[in-house]
């Protein structure tokens, strides 16, 4: 929206005259962060008094007006449903500043604050507003926002509103502009993603309106992979497992967040399934695509887990041996249930449970790595790496990373065959394997 308004993006804050801090609010510490990013920058203030600054985002959708009272310097708060007002809200703040600092050049520019919180019925289907100029191969589409679940320790449902879905075509179209401008991968990304659609479109042919998406997705010419995030057990059913026999653009990779290996702690935790329901759907995963990798989320030091509690999850990962888990310390999060509980943990044994499991998690995630040492894997190109301008970034269809050597004007944007050649715990080393890419081309 700002390039389309005439404004060009700096990486340097110092020259913009517009920052704006896209905040998170899952756990504390990130709001932490976004208040302190903002904090230092008041001194911009001083030398450049018509710069304007925004908070958007999930912090700025359940503190709301209160950030103008810890940040004073602060001119914007956007919330989650009106993304698509934020260049109007700032390009007016801006041009209006600049016009009366030509009349009057002390101007303290106070009064101009904005902090726009509401609901907006049907905000779903703005945000393909955002869609962004790209030369990256690959891009995130959101589906859906909001969530119903109540999972006791999330702030979402708080800050996102209910579940609401784009329609089908909205979303197709989007993923067809997005090809035309070279990417090559999508990912679907809604809070339970297999849940789209449940409320506002019928099941055809017994497939529920996520797997009508994922067919309509598949049958883009052009697009070569399909990834969606984050998926839940809770209507996570056998047409969605099926999907991955005969949709080979869907990539062999979920995203499946656990929590917790402890019935017990699952139920404190509001999550509507046991242990054994989410081992079933792992292990229905696995026979339909034979080379899935599982990655998941778990929360440590919930509210009243015990060391047995703690033990069972640790089970649990040695068992599905995961190819890669975030392992989050429990954060106490404003208006939620869990906040309140009285058994809370000390940092300490969250930070020792954390250590001890993330021990557990890398141990298994190396071993699978170093097991592809000498393997030939399908990748896409994704650009140079971030450590390394000279190397070239590259995934497996399982979201491993594969670092090559080569020449990015012949590789980037294209899938192909690497031979994998070394393994430094989480980053796998490759060759292309060159009659693959002229195949491809
Ligand atoms: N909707 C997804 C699901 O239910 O699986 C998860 C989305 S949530 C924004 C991302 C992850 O943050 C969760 O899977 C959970 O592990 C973690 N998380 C959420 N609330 C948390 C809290 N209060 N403390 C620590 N981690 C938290
Ligand atoms: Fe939060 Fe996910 Fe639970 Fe929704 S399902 S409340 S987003 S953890």
């Amino acid at each position: 929206m700002f390039t389309e308004g005439g404004y060009t993006v700096t990486k340097d804050e110092f020259k913009a005259d517009a920052i704006l801090v896209n905040t998170c609010s899952v756990r504390d510490q990130a709001e932490q962060k976004a208040l302190g990013k903002m904090g230092s920058m008041v001194q911009h203030r001083k030398k450049r008094p018509h710069v304007v600054y925004g908070f958007m985002g999930c912090m700025a959708q359940s503190r709301g007006q209160e950030l103008f009272q810890n940040v004073p310097h602060l001119d914007v708060v956007v919330g989650t449903q009106k993304y698509h007002k934020v260049f109007e809200y700032v390009d007016g703040i801006l041009q209006n500043r600049l016009e009366r600092r030509m009349d009057d050049l002390k101007l303290t520019y106070k009064g101009d604050h904005i902090c726009d919180i509401d609901e907006e019925k049907d905000s779903q289907n703005t945000i393909k507003d955002h869609v962004k100029e790209t030369t990256d191969p690959t891009a995130f589409v959101s589906i859906m926002q909001g969530c119903n679940m109540k999972c006791s320790y999330c702030i979402v449902p708080d800050t996102r509103g209910r579940e609401r879905g784009r329609p089908i075509q909205d979303i197709v179209e989007e993923c067809e502009s997005l090809v035309a401008r070279g990417v090559k991968e999508v990912t679907l990304l809604g809070q339970i993603v297999n849940l789209y659609g449940r409320t506002e479109f019928p099941k055809v042919d017994g497939k529920s309106p996520f797997v009508q998406l994922l067919e309509a997705v598949h049958a883009i010419e052009g697009l070569e992979r399909i990834r969606f995030t984050s998926p839940h057990p809770i209507g996570y059913r056998d047409d969605l497992v099926e999907a991955f026999t005969y949709l080979p653009k869907l990539c062999s990779h979920i995203h499946f967040p656990m929590q917790s290996g402890s019935d017990r702690i699952l139920k404190l935790m509001r999550r509507p399934y046991k242990n054994e329901k989410f081992i079933e759907i792992c292990k229905k995963m696995k026979a339909a695509r034979p080379d899935m990798a599982i990655t998941t989320d778990i929360i440590v030091g919930f509210p009243g887990e015990t060391e047995e509690d703690f033990e069972e999850t640790v089970k649990c990962v040695k068992e599905l041996e995961f190819d890669n888990c975030f392992v989050f310390r429990y954060s106490q999060r404003r208006n939620t249930p869990a906040a309140d509980m009285l058994d809370q943990l000390s940092e300490k044994v969250k930070e020792d449970r954390n250590q001890r499991l993330l021990a557990v998690v890398n141990e298994i995630a190396q071993r699978k790595n170093n097991a592809l040492v000498g393997t030939v894997q399908e990748v896409l190109c994704t650009g140079p790496s971030k450590n390394n301008p000279n190397t070239l970034n590259s995934r497996t269809p399982q979201n491993k990373i594969v670092i090559l050597e080569g020449n990015p004007d012949r590789l980037v944007g294209k899938v192909f065959k690497a031979k994998i050649h070394e393994c430094t715990g989480f980053t796998l080393y490759g060759t292309p394997i060159i009659e693959s890419l002229e195949e491809a081309e």
